[in-house]
């Protein structure tokens, strides 16, 4: 069998991973003097590995403007999510039990809450503007004496709103208020610095960066110290918030692909941009779209568009020339319309006849144009059978 793949739009649920990243992993598993346990200080072999674990959480660090002890290792951003916002209520719940958070977080976060909910905690989620923007009016006026949190992420996963975490940062310090930021989209796309946005904890990921699946990270402010309870117990490694070996080739991989997210920033954005803005100018053609989420207020590589007068599901039956998603990779598995598009006030009708496109390093203008072609195609046949 020799079927032709579809064209990739679909780097929001993950990305494939950078040739040079990939060289680096399997340099790293080849390498017999990197074969030691990173935790084992007593021999050349533990000491080796620990060196490229710190020269990659260094990487890290410098990517989003922090210390490099301020970054403990995870297995990804569904675990730094809940490392901190467990490891924070709970280690603050005498502080007081009330959360501030938002509808359209990653279900990483919500879940995480609901079962803190189950806990005693209180949550108020927010409901963002129609064009999918948390104002940061609506968190002060969401803070009580007990909030303890507020966890609103960077980036959106299925509609690529950016939410000015600055602002929510600055309303945070004064308040004397904790600031977790879900970042597992944004880094790489948008500038980061924690110490500037006055963020107190950050959730990252490798594999939406062009690196390994099965790492992630969490900042965690040192200055002035932060406390957590842990989620795993054992060795005590990662300053006892994070017990268990650390994978090192993993480790190696993530490192490496923060660095070249942060260097190549500035170009990854600016063609992304004009592709995106070719896709959306060719989608557009179809008539009777509408793009999800505010225009300008949003990341290079996303666009999340419904399409009036056609079922999301056979728009993407139809559309199998291309990998899109209809939301999150994680929630497309279900039937139920996309919570977030839910939660700007979509119908159920209209949420669900709506794809995400997402676009990367290696979307070239080929692609737009043959993905325009057959959104163009596709569409028409649909409105013509519906009409
Ligand atoms: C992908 C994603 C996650 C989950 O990250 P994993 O590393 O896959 O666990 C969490 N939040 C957002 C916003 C994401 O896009």
């Amino acid at each position: 069998m020799n079927r032709t793949l579809p064209i990739y739009l679909d780097y929001a649920a993950t990305t494939p991973v950078d040739p040079r990243v990939a060289e680096a992993m399997i340099e790293c598993l080849r390498d017999v003097q990197l074969q030691g346990n990173p935790s084992s200080m007593t021999h050349e072999f533990g000491r080796r590995a620990r060196a490229v674990v710190e020269k990659a959480r260094a990487q890290v660090a410098s990517a989003i403007g922090a210390r490099a002890d301020s970054i403990i290792w995870t297995s990804g951003a569904t675990e730094s999510n809940n490392l901190a916002i467990f490891g924070a209520a709970r280690f603050n719940r005498d502080r007081g039990r009330h959360i501030v958070s938002a509808r359209t977080e990653h279900k990483a976060v919500l879940d995480t809450l609901k079962q803190l909910e189950a806990e005693g905690f209180e949550v108020t989620y927010l409901k963002p503007a129609c064009d999918g923007i948390v104002h940061v009016e609506q968190v002060s006026e969401a803070l009580r004496s007990d909030t303890q949190l507020v966890s609103l992420m960077h980036v959106n996963n299925e509609i690529g709103v950016v939410q000015d975490i600055a602002a929510f940062g600055r309303l945070c310090r004064e308040r004397g208020v904790l600031l977790h930021v879900d970042a597992a989209q944004s880094v790489g796309k948008i500038p980061l610095d924690v110490q500037a946005m006055n963020v107190d904890l950050m959730s990252m990921t490798a594999h939406k960066v062009y690196g390994p699946k099965g790492i992630g990270a969490l900042y965690v402010r040192r200055t002035p110290p932060l406390g957590l309870r842990p989620l795993m117990f054992g060795g005590g490694q990662e300053l006892g918030l994070r017990s268990g070996t650390l994978p090192t080739h993993q480790i190696v991989g993530m490192g490496l692909a923060f660095e070249l997210a942060q260097r190549e920033l500035t170009s990854d954005v600016a063609r992304i941009k004009a592709l995106r803005q070719r896709l959306w100018d060719g989608i557009s053609k179809c008539g009777d779209v509408e793009l999800n989420g505010d225009p300008e207020q949003r990341v290079c590589s996303v666009l999340n568009v419904s399409f009036h007068g056609i079922e999301g599901e056979s728009l993407q039956f139809a559309l199998s020339e291309l990998a899109v998603s209809t939301g999150s990779a994680c929630a497309s598995a279900s039937e139920s319309p996309s919570y977030v598009l839910r939660a700007l006030g979509r119908s159920d009708q209209l949420a669900q006849s709506s794809l995400r496109f997402s676009l990367g390093r290696y979307t070239n203008q080929a692609e737009i144009d043959a993905a325009v072609a057959a959104i163009n195609r596709e569409v028409a046949r649909l409105r013509s059978l519906a009409g």
